[in-house]
Formats: C-alpha cells, sequence, structure tokens
C-alpha cells in the first residue's frame, strides 16, 4: 500500500489515538520523519493495557508498525517499553528479529515514561522544543493499541468500533475488556461485578492525569482506563481540589522550595515551564511577571509537582491547569521556545512508579487486571467528537437501521475520521452523539 491509500484507510475506518487527546492517525503520517516509535512506556499506576495488548498481539501489531515504517520511509521503527514489562519483551524478541526495521529500546521505570516529548528524548537523544511537534525532530510516536487499530484496518477492514478499557482498584473483578464505542460506564464497572464501595467515583484515564467522569459518560476511542474509588480516596481529593483555596495555600505555605521545578520533568528536560516561579507570582499576586504565567502554556499537566513534589501539599498542576484555561480562553497558543540545555542531575531526579503509586495510595489496587474477551451491550450512545479536529459528521438519522462496523459519521472537511456503528440497531436520535438501541 502507498502512503496515501493507508492515510485513507485509517481515516475512513476512524482511526485516532487511543488514549490522550485522539489525534487522527492519518495525519501524522507526513514526510520529514526518519523514526517511527511505538510508545509501550505507558506509566500512570495501575495501567498496564498497551504491554499485555503488546503481547498478546505482537505479530500484527510489529508487522503494522514495520509497514507503517516502510510507507513513511523511515530508518528506524523503535519499540519503547519499559524494561520492567518482562512477559511482554519475551513475547515481542523474537518477533522482532523477524523484522530488519524494527528494534527494542528499553527504558527505566520512571514516570511519566509515555509523555512523547520524554520518551523521544529517551529513545533518540533528541529534544523537541517547548510548544513544537514531535516531527520537528523527524519523529513520529503511535501507542499499542493504536497500531493494532491500524492493522485490523489495512488488513482486516475493521473499523474503530470498540475500546480496550482497564477497570481496576474498588471493583470487584479487575479486568481489561474490550468494550464496544457509546458503553455507559455504569454498565461497564456493573460487567465487572460492580464497585466494592458505597458512592463510587470513577475516574477515566489514570490517577495522574485523569479526570472525574459520571456513569452516564460513555467509554470513547480515548478511554484506557476506569479507576473506581471512594469519595474519600486521596486521588479523588486531588482531582476535587478547589483553585481559589489553592491559590490561598500558595501564598500561605509554598517555602519557595523549587522542588516542584526541579522534579518536572519538561523544565529537566529544558522547556521554559517554571513551577516554582509560577507559585511565587501566584502567591504574591504578581501580574508583572508575565512570563511564569504564559510559560504555563508548556506544562504537561503530568501532575508530578501535586503528587509527589511538593511537600507542603501545594498543587502547582491545578493553578496552572487554570492559567491555561484562561491563556486559552484569551486566544493566546504556546509559541516555540528553543529548549535549553539538558538538567544535568535530570537521570537522578527519575519518580519510580512504585513509590508515586504508594504516595497516591494506590499499591493496594496493584493487582492483575488480565485481558479477559468483549462486552456485549444493547444500546450505545456514540459522540461525533472522540478526537482532535473537527467533529464528524452524520451520515444516519433516526429510524434507520445500522449494522455494527458501518459508518454512521463520515469525516468532517480539515482534520477528522469517520465513526462506525459499534452494535447492530436502529438509530433513536442523532445530535452531538448518535443513539443506537438494538
Ligand atoms: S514544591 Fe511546593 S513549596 Fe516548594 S516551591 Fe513548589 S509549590 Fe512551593
Ligand atoms: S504538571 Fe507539574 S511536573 Fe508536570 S509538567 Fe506541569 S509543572 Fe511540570
Amino acid at each position: 500500500m502507498t502512503l496515501d491509500e493507508i492515510k485513507t484507510q485509517l481515516q475512513t475506518a476512524g482511526v485516532v489515538g487511543a488514549g490522550g487527546a485522539g489525534f487522527p492517525s492519518y495525519a501524522k503520517l507526513a514526510s520529514g520523519a526518519d523514526t517511527l516509535i511505538l510508545n509501550c512506556a505507558e506509566c500512570e499506576p495501575l495501567l498496564t493495557l498497551h504491554r499485555q495488548l503488546l503481547a498478546d498481539k505482537s505479530v500484527e501489531i510489529i508487522s503494522a508498525l514495520s509497514e507503517l515504517g516502510k510507507a513513511l520511509g523511515v530508518k528506524r521503527c523503535v519499540i519503547g517499553i519499559k524494561s520492567s514489562y518482562k512477559t511482554t519483551l519475551e513475547a515481542i524478541t523474537p518477533v522482532v528479529a523477524e523484522f530488519d526495521n524494527v528494534e527494542i529500546k528499553t527504558l527505566k521505570e520512571m514516570y511519566p515514561a509515555g509523555d512523547e516529548i520524554v520518551l523521544i528524548y529517551q529513545v533518540t537523544g533528541r529534544r523537541v522544543d517547548a510548544g513544537a511537534l514531535p516531527l520537528s525532530q523527524g519523529v513520529i510516536v503511535y501507542n499499542v493499541e493504536t497500531v493494532y487499530n491500524a492493522y485490523c484496518a489495512l488488513h482486516r477492514n475493521k473499523a474503530v468500533t470498540d475500546k480496550l478499557v482497564t477497570v481496576a482498584c474498588e471493583v470487584k473483578k479487575p479486568q481489561t475488556v474490550r468494550v464496544p464505542l457509546g458503553t455507559e460506564i455504569d454498565e461497564l464497572v456493573k460487567f465487572c461485578g460492580g464497585a466494592t464501595v458505597p458512592e463510587p467515583v470513577y475516574i477515566s484515564g489514570g490517577a495522574m492525569m485523569g479526570k472525574i467522569v459520571s456513569g452516564n459518560d460513555t467509554v470513547t476511542k480515548t478511554t484506557n482506563a476506569i479507576l473506581v474509588l471512594s469519595p474519600e480516596h486521596a486521588v479523588v481529593k486531588s482531582k476535587r481540589r478547589n483553585p481559589a483555596i489553592d491559590a490561598h495555600r500558595a501564598a500561605s505555605a509554598c517555602c519557595q522550595c523549587r522542588m516542584c521545578s526541579e522534579l518536572c520533568p519538561r523544565h529537566l528536560l529544558g522547556h521554559p515551564i517554571d513551577p516554582a516561579r509560577f507559585m511565587l507570582a501566584i502567591a504574591h499576586r504578581n501580574l508583572s511577571d508575565t512570563e511564569a504565567y504564559y510559560n504555563a502554556l508548556y506544562c504537561s499537566g503530568c501532575g508530578l509537582c501535586e503528587s509527589y513534589s511538593c511537600m507542603q501539599g501545594l498543587s502547582p498542576r491545578v493553578l496552572l491547569d487554570l492559567a491555561k484555561r484562561e491563556l486559552r480562553a484569551g486566544g493566546i497558543k504556546p509559541e516555540v521556545k528553543k529548549a535549553e540545555g539538558v538538567h544535568p542531575a535530570r537521570d537522578s531526579r527519575r519518580a519510580p512508579v512504585e513509590r508515586l503509586s504508594s504516595r497516591l495510595d494506590l499499591a493496594r489496587y496493584n493487582v492483575p487486571a488480565p485481558l479477559s474477551g468483549s462486552m456485549k451491550v444493547k444500546s450505545v450512545r456514540v459522540p461525533l467528537s472522540m478526537h482532535i479536529g473537527a467533529p464528524s459528521e452524520p451520515v444516519v438519522k433516526a429510524g434507520d437501521k445500522v449494522t455494527e462496523g458501518s459508518m454512521i459519521a463520515k469525516p468532517a472537511k480539515g482534520l477528522s475520521v469517520a465513526i462506525h456503528a459499534p452494535i447492530s440497531g436502529t438509530v433513536k436520535l442523532v445530535g452531538k452523539d448518535i443513539y443506537i438501541e438494538s
């Protein structure tokens, strides 16, 4: 297949980043790259989806990686994987040996090893400037499930209609399930035996970077995990922090120890984000230090400053998030800023996932969540916007009969992908979401 044929197929099949912001995968396949990285460095505590999928479907995923690399004309296809993922490494090593353009790069156990900018530096030694795209350094990054979805699109003519989701913590049967897109979270948790605490709170996407969702929210193309926790759990409380109170606390308790900056993964790579300077500006309501606020745009939101670095229990992340939202609402975008030198002590300033897990009070939930088959549902509510870019445009109307895998929304103009029916049934309503009942 040519690169253009691959791009068309991925857009038509609705393949987007399976996690994070859901960037349409076809749009990443641009010329100018010399390295393609498969991101298997998932670093959020309790998330094990990618390493399990790569071990289970190693031939499909690695052959698709090699194929994409050849179509792009890149020199190297590198699987970035933590050395601690021993079962996965055992499964992929003989498969990789069959492909002359694929290699393995093992990574240290640290958070956030899966951050694209950190991963690119660990794999290639290149630094992406603040605000720049990985392609500026000749690199394209896909995660494991995205490449598996690309394989299914290219070789099985299968569109993206479901998502692997790890359900963990206060749930009877922690597991990783293949779930039809548009399934309600409540139904998914029920499928896993139900919550083991009263009034459970659901966190979608991981303890560090995830967000609280409701039981009526649905599984999308980017839902990697649902953590079920009690309302009193520290992670839930940190997600419910009030920025106004945090600003007062910054004024009274920030001692300017600078630990938040000294351990910030982006700061250590020479990016201009400086949470300690930002906290000083907030504490003194110093609006003249405009750079401290503007540089909030270069924060990745990894949460390390909040959950690991600050011994005063302050949260630079919450206040930086607010500053980012306000800057964006004002139409201010991050310009590309050249990265300064890498901090000489960077290598010794790793945040081990195990320690992070203990600090988050999640170590007790570190039990296997094995791949356990597929879930069937009778109804789905599929959002038309599950990716970055323009929402897909419906091609069905209420009353239409659809079959699983048939297109229900086409790509809009600009950056967009198609959406397909996760189940067979009748379309009940078309709005911002498409409702289908079997
Ligand atoms: S680590 Fe906490 S106390 Fe130290 S500078 Fe950062 S916010 Fe202030
Ligand atoms: S959340 Fe904190 S540690 Fe992470 S990038 Fe932003 S400032 Fe740095």
